[in-house]
């Protein structure tokens, strides 16, 4: 389907890997862009991600063919910015419990099915392929290393993103209190923030992360919400030969580009406190736990010590597939709302700048639809 256009000036409602993303391939495109942040860039999600630049484990054809084209597009980056401490593919190793909950057999001959590139190691193995494991922890049922995975430190990468939209002549607005869409006649015609400044444009692209499906119900629209409030616990700097992404049944591992960790797991992420008002509690007990539970499955299991945390809501579709593209009905009105924004968000800005340069929806991202929900 091909909408109306031509669209000259796009605003660009949101400052999370979605929203900037979006804006600087707006702006390659040579369409004037305003992109708009309540606060500074990068405070939501964005900020406090893991980060791990992935397709492995299962789910639909049509995710797993989007997720790899989005770590294609990392590669692209990787190879423009060779020397990046903020973008590596170090690979990432899984393991799961030893119950009956163990998938890995599965999920490697699911792997090698798709050709995602993986090798089924013994814990004895792994030192050879990957260093900085301790292979104590590994279980019987053995690890999966997946080569061609990596991480970003999604800050970076935004800040990057951004002094190229600014170069090429994008508006960068922060700091500007929360901004709605503006629809008049079934047409978005820009967004107005709190204290009362309007942005007309043509088109709007509303990529508030958490935020998306309660802003599109104002509209009438409804956008499955399956967001849960995470945790990510970053550690000081420390002394380690870790260079993938772990992924392992109590605790999830990246590296930093400053030599640190970040951590996150299910179980922390369950004992989150939401308090009446809407703030977050998080107790020293989780932070310790997860703290200990990343040194088990480190070679020589080194003391590591906290230096900061980010709580908040991690953005999920409520079936887990991401939402991008036109609101159904309303002319110039696209939202961008997904779990994995991280490996997602090259791709899914490039494509969506592109509907809105074209007016034409691209195959891609046809099973993605914010209609599905109608
Ligand atoms: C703990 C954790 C672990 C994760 N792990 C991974 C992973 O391993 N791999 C992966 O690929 N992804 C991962 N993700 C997901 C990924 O980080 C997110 O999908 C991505 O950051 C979402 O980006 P976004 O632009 O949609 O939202 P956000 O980063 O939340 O940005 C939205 C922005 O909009 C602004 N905003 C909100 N409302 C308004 C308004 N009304 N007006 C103006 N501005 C507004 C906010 O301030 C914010 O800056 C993880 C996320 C978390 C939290």
């Amino acid at each position: 389907m091909v909408t109306s256009h031509p669209v000259s000036k796009v605003v660009v409602v949101g400052g999370g890997i979605f929203g900037v993303s979006t804006a600087v391939h707006l702006a390659r495109l040579g369409i004037e862009t305003i992109l708009v942040n309540d606060g500074p860039l990068a405070k939501g999600a964005s900020g406090r991600s893991l980060s791990w630049l992935n397709s492995a484990r299962k789910r639909s054809a049509e995710y797993h063919r989007l997720r790899m084209i989005g770590i294609d597009r990392y590669r692209t980056l990787s190879a423009r910015y060779p020397d990046a401490a903020w973008l590596r593919f170090d690979g990432g190793l899984t393991w799961d419990a030893d119950d009956a909950s163990n998938q890995i057999a599965d999920v490697f001959a699911h792997e090698k099915d798709l050709g995602y590139d993986a090798q089924h190691l013994t814990a004895a193995a792994i030192t050879a392929v990957t260093p900085g494991v301790a292979a104590g922890a590994v279980t019987p049922q053995g690890a999966i290393f997946n080569p061609g995975e990596g991480w970003v430190d999604l800050p970076s990468l935004i800040d990057a993103l951004i002094a190229e939209f600014v170069e090429r002549g994008g508006r960068l607005v922060t700091d500007a209190g929360r901004a709605t869409v503006t629809v008049v006649d079934g047409r978005a015609t820009g967004a107005t923030t709190t204290s009362g400044i309007d942005f007309p444009a043509d088109a709007v692209l509303l990529a508030t992360g958490s935020d998306v499906p309660r802003m599109v119900a104002a509209t009438g629209h409804h956008i499955e919400d399956g967001t849960p409030i995470a945790l990510l616990v970053r550690t000081k700097p420390v002394d380690l030969a870790l260079r993938a992404v772990l992924n392992t049944p109590r605790v999830a591992i990246r590296p930093t580009p400053d030599g640190a960790l970040a951590l996150d797991s299910a179980w922390s992420e369950e004992e989150v406190i939401i308090n009446a008002d809407g703030t977050y509690g998080v107790k020293g007990s989780t932070i310790d736990g997860l703290l200990e539970q990343a040194a088990k499955v480190l070679e020589g299991h080194p003391k590591l010590e906290l230096e900061s945390y980010g709580v908040g809501p991690k953005p999920i579709p409520g079936d887990g597939e991401p939402v991008f593209g036109l609101l159904k009905d309303i002319q110039g009105y696209y939202v961008a709302f997904s779990h994995s924004g991280a490996t997602l968000g090259l791709i899914a800005g490039e494509l969506i700048a592109d509907e809105i340069a074209t007016g034409r929806e691209h195959p891609l991202l046809a099973k993605f639809r914010p209609s599905r929900f109608a």
